[in-house]
């Protein structure tokens, strides 16, 4: 809870009400679980970053301005360690060239989470006026807004009322293992869901949240991007 007021109140000392993946640590301490990685602002500190990771790593562009990353070419999948320099340097590029005057925090380096094995979800939260916070899960990634297999419910959600939100997508079955993939982490989705409901619960200030993609793979969850608005 400290963390989070600390995050929560850092916020207050600028302009801006969004945060991107500087918030992680919001996940993590309230036990929803992120890839490994971190957040530098110096290539050499990147490639310190990727050195400690096995294989190669996911590079970011960290900045309240860009919060939609791959729009930009700010998400860089696979870099192996000799490219990461550049690929640093890359993305600061990028995202200067999208907005010379963009508050770039620096670039996370980040641990490859296993997408062939795993899908992507979406679990996220938005103020209704009428119903107050609205709890949301369904199919994630960059397609979201194309696919739109999503179901509603206010917070907070009970264990069952979450696990209903597993089953009743249409894409439920993906979940379950279909056409002979194993069936992924969904008592971890489940929980995910839970404790973002007490988050945003214990939190009224944060005004929307989403967590997209939440990879649930069959040996458990990672939530990969967030980003936020509080009030
Ligand atoms: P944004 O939503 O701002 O474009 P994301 O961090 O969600 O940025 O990354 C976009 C996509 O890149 C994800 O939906 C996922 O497909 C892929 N991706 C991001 N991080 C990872 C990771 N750690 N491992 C594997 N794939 C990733
Ligand atoms: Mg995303």
């Amino acid at each position: 809870e400290k963390r989070v007021h600390e995050i929560l109140s850092s916020v207050e000392d600028r302009d801006d009400t969004r945060l991107g993946v500087e918030a992680m640590d919001l996940l993590d301490a309230y036990g929803i679980e992120t890839p490994q990685g971190d957040i530098v602002d110096a290539p050499a500190d990147a490639l310190e970053v990727a050195e400690r990771i096995d294989g190669d790593v996911v590079m970011k562009i960290v900045s309240p301005d860009i919060l939609h990353k791959s729009d930009i070419g700010g998400v860089k999948v696979g870099v192996p360690n000799e490219e990461v320099y550049d690929a640093y340097e890359d993305l600061v590029t990028r995202a200067r060239n999208y907005q010379p005057d963009a508050n770039i925090i620096g670039v996370q380096v980040q641990e490859m989470v296993d997408l062939d094995s795993g899908v992507e979800t979406i679990v996220g939260m938005n103020k209704d006026p009428q119903f107050g916070p609205l709890l949301m899960f369904g199919l994630g990634g960059i397609f979201v807004e194309v696919l739109e297999d999503t179901t509603f419910r206010v917070a907070p959600v009970a264990e069952s009322e979450a696990r209903a939100m597993t089953e009743e997508i249409d894409s439920a079955p993906l979940l379950r293992g279909a056409r002979g993939r194993d069936p992924v982490d969904v008592e971890g989705v489940t929980e995910t869901i839970q404790r973002l409901s007490q988050l945003v619960t214990d939190f009224p200030a944060i005004l929307e949240l989403d967590i997209n993609p939440l990879v649930a793979t069959p040996d458990g969850v990672k939530a990969v991007d967030v980003r936020l608005t509080v009030d």
